[in-house]
């Protein structure tokens, strides 16, 4: 068989079908963020606007991250030198933990290599170790979310994105004698939608079932101290286990739970994809702990965030563009064809400099491919209104009713 040639052709097939991810090379600029040096594939090299980055708050460049982690390097070098159980747990990965603990007022935390892991590690273990184990996990969890499941072998049921009737009938449905877990997140990262947290606790307290809540767009960004929307809620006591990410609003990269010691212990003992593997650098964690802390405390970073989402979404609304209303700071604008999605973006990108990468299947339905915008604490108003300018040009042009009903 001609191996090459047959994965040669797969791929080919997600070029037909316009859906091949084509990576941008950048180099942020620590100190300009959102702006960043955009490497284009002929060879030349400059600056375009970032926005479709996860760096929510610009945590990224933030003064204090940046010095906590020159710190640990002067300190203690490069990596950790370990997995977590031979050699490779550091002061820095013990008291992140503790703070992770603190910030959702939880009795233990545990850091994982990312949020995914996080998620794959918890959720498989979770739903293996309990015996007959049932899994209520909404449509649009992330991928992260159904591998776990998935891996964990438990029944799983899956509920109407939000819809808490259809949880009720499933959970009322099932032996009231078998464990269960409902597995949703707060901020649902492609559609810009929140879930109706209080209301899921009181169906996961009626029927007996274990709360497990991502909250990786909501950490940093919601609640008084950042501890996501479930503090901002006040229902954050109310969910068993609360899982978050460093990647996001908090500038770095690593996952974490958080829960009762018992559970959190289970997961440390049982999971394959935390134990088996380096844990993350000493710097890496200074950083984070150091990007948590400081959230807990100040608010500016969330205002000016805010500040520029209220006006981002009032410049679309008032020109009439075909964004998802959410309550979230994600703004997605629908185009409904891949092909059309990615030409838009291209335009964006070559033309006015702005930098957002396509969302296609299998990320999100076909028929539904969008830009996904994330206004930063970093961008300025006029970022904003730039932006607003050329969004409107585009589709007043028919740039993109055109190639989308073509
Ligand atoms: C990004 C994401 C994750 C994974 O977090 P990483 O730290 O990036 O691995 C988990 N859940 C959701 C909802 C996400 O959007």
């Amino acid at each position: 068989m001609d191996y090459e040639a047959f994965f040669q052709e797969r791929v080919d097939t997600l070029k037909t079908e316009g859906r091949y991810r084509v990576f941008a090379t950048l180099e942020r600029i620590a100190g300009k963020f959102p702006k960043a040096l955009y490497y284009a594939p002929d060879g030349s090299v400059r600056e375009v606007t970032i926005w479709c980055s996860n760096d929510y708050l610009g945590m990224g460049q933030n003064a204090h991250v940046l010095e906590a982690m020159k710190a640990a390097v002067d300190r203690t070098g490069a990596g950790a030198g370990g997995t977590r159980n031979i050699s490779g747990t550091t002061r820095y990965h013990v008291e992140l933990e503790q703070t992770i603990a603190r910030l959702h007022n939880k009795e233990s935390g545990l850091v994982f290599t990312s949020g995914y892991t996080a998620n794959e590690g918890a959720l498989s273990t979770l739903t293996r170790l309990l015996p007959g184990c049932i899994v209520y996990s909404d449509a649009l969890n992330h991928a992260s979310m159904i591998e776990g499941i998935r891996h964990g072998g438990a029944e799983k049921r899956i509920f109407r994105h939000n819809d808490l009737a259809h949880l009720e009938e499933l959970l009322a449905g099932d032996d009231p004698a078998r464990p269960k877990i409902i597995a949703f997140e707060s901020v649902y990262s492609m559609e810009g939608d929140i879930a109706p947290i209080g209301a899921i606790a009181d169906l996961a307290e009626k029927y007996e079932a274990l709360s497990y809540l991502d909250e990786v767009h909501g950490v940093g960004l919601y609640g008084p101290r950042g501890a996501g929307l479930a503090e901002e809620m006040g229902v954050m006591d109310r969910i068993d286990i609360i899982e978050g990410t460093f990647g996001k609003a908090y500038g770095l990269v690593g996952g974490y739970v958080a829960g009762r010691k018992g559970t959190i212990d289970a997961i440390r003992s049982f999971a394959a994809g935390f134990i088996f593997t380096t844990s993350l650098p000493p710097a890496v964690l200074a950083g984070a702990k150091a990007s948590v802390e400081h959230l807990m405390m100040s608010d500016i970073e969330r205002q000016r965030q805010r500040r520029n989402v209220r006006h981002f979404k009032a410049r679309l609304e008032a020109a009439g563009l075909p964004y998802l209303k959410g309550e979230s700071h994600i703004v997605p604008l629908i185009v409904g064809d891949a092909t059309c999605c990615k030409m838009v973006t291209d335009m964006l990108l070559n033309k006015y400099n702005i930098y957002v990468q396509p969302i296609n299947y299998p990320t999100v339905p076909k028929g539904t491919e969008r830009l996904r915008l994330t206004a930063s604490a970093a961008h300025t108003l006029a970022d904003v209104d730039y932006l607003c300018d050329v969004l409107e040009k585009l589709w007043a042009e028919n740039h993109v009713y055109q190639y989308a009903r073509a």
